[in-house]
């Protein structure tokens, strides 16, 4: 067996003892003579995990007790309609922050159901830095301002968490959540979709502010409906369990790896690596993302010369580092570096565009 470090954007690598303790578990869960995706999701065993990964996340990530997490479906994109849906709550405008694709996409699916105010937009200089908070025009009377903490296309990670004071505070950290500490209590609602640093695709993790719940638009399905998703402990339909039952091993990982205060510490060791790797190359590489904001997870370069992208493409492959183009809005090459992504990975490509630049230089 050979794996590779696979350095896609998401769906990306899984740490290799969740997929191996996942392995040892297949066939026969705890003794239950079943594998997880043959559980009921209402049996005692499967409300064990559930619970569990439920009171991990809680411990890892701080949650406040007055937070509700729930395991839905959808992905981050349905998202981007429930939290006009549900967050609303009588008012009509919202305020979003536009750093860059997702930013955009969130903007358009609010705009079905909110007037969207941009408070500011980054896009003239191609969504490559953060917009200083100063300039932001917010509104008077948002309902809550969305953001994206990490712009997972082009790499572009706030260094810091917008102060919105009493108007409630709505990030998108699909490629971002569990890569460091965060302080849950100045959110209103964090999201993100599981297939990057949770696990599988087919989950969607909320957590939201008990406080804001129970008042959705008109005409809300009861399947966008935070609240009774809360009542019902993410069961109002049938959940994606082995998602979820991943999703709980990944949480135990992370514990081990010493919370998010440990991950913290590899991932910006990681990220200073490769950074400092496009740096040094004296032009071969180069990073289009302001200094100041250059993400940890998602890490844009492109070669000065991009008739050599192919070459790059394939060599790194033959190398057993792969997934390493970029966005096909952006081109160039983004080495995803999540948590499940090994030091050893980047130390490889690290080592392979130096001798990559040496010989093409
Ligand atoms: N937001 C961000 C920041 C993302 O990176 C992605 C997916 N790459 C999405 C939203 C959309 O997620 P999903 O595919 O789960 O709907």
């Amino acid at each position: 067996m050979k794996r590779v470090f696979n350095f896609s954007a998401g769906l990306a690598m899984l740490p290799q003892a969740v997929l191996e303790q996942a392995q040892a578990e297949m066939l026969d869960w705890n003794g239950s003579g079943m594998s997880v995706m043959e559980m009921s999701h209402r049996g005692k065993e499967f409300m064990s995990i559930a619970a569990q990964a439920e009171a991990d996340l809680r411990e890892i990530m701080a949650i406040p007790a007055n937070y509700k997490v729930l395991f839905l479906q959808g992905g981050a994109s349905s998202q981007f309609a429930m939290i006009p849906m549900n967050l609303l709550r009588g008012k009509t405008t919202a305020d979003y922050v536009d750093t860059g694709d997702w930013s955009a996409k969130a903007i358009k699916e609010a705009r079905r159901f909110a007037e969207v105010n941009v408070v500011a937009s980054t896009k003239e200089g191609n969504y490559t830095s953060v917009p200083a908070f100063e300039t932001w025009q917010c509104s008077a009377d948002a309902a809550y301002l969305h953001y994206t903490p990490n712009e997972t296309i082009r790499g572009v990670e706030f260094p810091w968490v917008p102060a919105t004071g009493d108007v409630p505070l709505v990030a998108d950290l699909s490629s971002t959540i569990l890569s460091r500490p965060v302080d849950v209590s100045k959110y209103a609602l964090i999201y993100a979709g599981a297939q990057k640093n949770i696990g599988l695709a087919g989950l969607t993790l909320v957590i939201v502010r008990e406080d804001l719940l129970g008042e959705t638009v008109v005409g809300t399905p009861a399947m966008f409906d935070y609240k009774i998703h809360a009542d019902n402990d993410s069961m109002y339909n049938t959940p994606p369990t082995y998602a979820w039952y991943l999703a709980g091993l990944v949480f135990q990982w992370v514990k081990q790896q010493g919370g998010l205060a440990g991950m913290a510490a590899i991932n910006q060791r990681k990220a200073e690596k490769l950074y400092a790797a496009i740096e040094a190359s004296g032009g071969f590489y180069n990073s289009p993302v302001a200094a100041n904001c250059r993400s940890w997870m998602n890490v844009p370069f492109t070669l000065a010369n991009a008739e050599l992208d192919k070459p790059f493409l394939a060599e790194a492959a033959q190398a057993g580092l792969t997934t390493l183009k970029g966005h096909r809005s952006v081109g160039g090459m983004r080495a995803s570096i999540y948590n499940a992504m090994p030091e050893a990975g980047v130390d490889a490509l690290v080592s392979f565009m130096q001798d990559f630049a040496q010989k093409n230089g």
